[in-house]
């Protein structure tokens, strides 16, 4: 419409990114059946006794000529894709399994977050899909966390139904990004679930920003209303978690303690602590 040039360079530009697209889903594909996938954990620490008392399973690709990729270079585009669907499996999976292995070699029990994609949360039987890596990998349910975002929830009776059942297989559920996203406060109190992370962009002002402290201490003082847990991501200094400690926030994750590690750096932060 607006003229012949820019139509051909809009197809241009078209082609090379239906390309690349193909290309990236055929990479993927080789790379869930290869299982080219590694995961990292990022410790979350109780913040009144310093301790590890959870972690965050993170994917990263580990592309034979590329190395490590970022999950944020794929995630969108597998789930766009439903390349997500066989993706989280082997993450759920891989982190039940880390998990029990850490528990089969002494370290004290904790839960491992796994994030759940928005594909996955509307599977059909996510419940049994869930249920089944549990026994198959033998681990106990309420060391599995699973982390949704707001706009999950915004289909209010599909989430009930579904956070109702992943209740009664006993896992923990917490609502990741929070205060990124949609939510009513009004069905908050409705979901079952367990814990909220505050959003790492409201985190990291928090020193700077009076109304991102504001944010912070106000949905610090809800989620004990609301007998929630509550643990912020994205702490990365000495002021912000001493801030945090002062407004009574449970839990945090963040570069100040450790950026996500691989299993065995984890194990060596388990044996012998997190030292920021
Ligand atoms: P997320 O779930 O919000 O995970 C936290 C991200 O923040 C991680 O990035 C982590 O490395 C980063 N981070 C942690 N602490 C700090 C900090 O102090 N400062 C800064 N600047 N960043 C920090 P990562 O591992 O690159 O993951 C990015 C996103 O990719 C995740 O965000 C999540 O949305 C998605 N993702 C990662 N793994 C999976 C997965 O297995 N399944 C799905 N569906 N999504 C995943
Ligand atoms: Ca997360
Ligand atoms: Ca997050
Ligand atoms: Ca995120």
């Amino acid at each position: 419409e607006k003229g012949r040039n820019d139509f051909q360079i809009f197809n241009a530009d078209m082609k090379s990114v239906s390309i690349n697209r193909l290309k990236l889903e055929n990479e993927l594909r080789r790379a869930i059946a290869l299982e080219e996938f590694v995961l990292f954990y990022q410790p979350q620490v109780d913040i009144e006794t310093g301790r590890i008392v959870g972690v965050e399973a993170l994917i990263r690709w580990n592309h034979p000529e590329k190395g490590l990729i970022s999950p944020n270079y794929f995630i969108s585009f597998a789930e766009e894709s439903g390349l997500i669907v066989p993706i989280g499996e082997w993450v759920l999976r891989a982190a039940c399994k880390q998990n029990k292995a850490w528990q089969n070699q002494g370290f004290s029990p904790m839960p491992i977050s796994v994030n759940l994609s928005m594909r996955q949360f509307f599977q059909h039987n996510l419940k049994g899909k869930i249920s089944h890596v549990l026994e198959q990998t033998g681990l106990d349910p309420q060391y599995l966390e699973l982390e949704i975002t707001e706009s999950m929830t915004m289909d209010v009776d599909h989430a009930i139904q579904s956070l109702l059942e992943l209740k009664e297989l006993g896992v923990h559920v917490s609502i990741d990004d929070f205060g990124t996203g949609y939510s009513s406060l009004y069905y908050l109190k409705k979901f079952p679930i367990d814990k909220l992370k505050i959003d790492r962009s409201f985190v990291r002002d928090i020193m700077v920003d009076p109304n991102d402290a504001a944010i912070v201490t106000t949905i610090i003082a809800m989620t004990r209303h609301l007998n929630l847990k509550v643990i912020a991501e994205g702490v990365e200094t000495e002021e912000q978690l001493h801030f945090l400690h002062q407004n009574r926030c449970n839990e945090v994750q963040g570069y100040w303690f450790s950026p996500p590690v691989n299993a065995v750096q984890l194990e060596n932060m388990l044996s012998h602590g997190v030292h920021a």
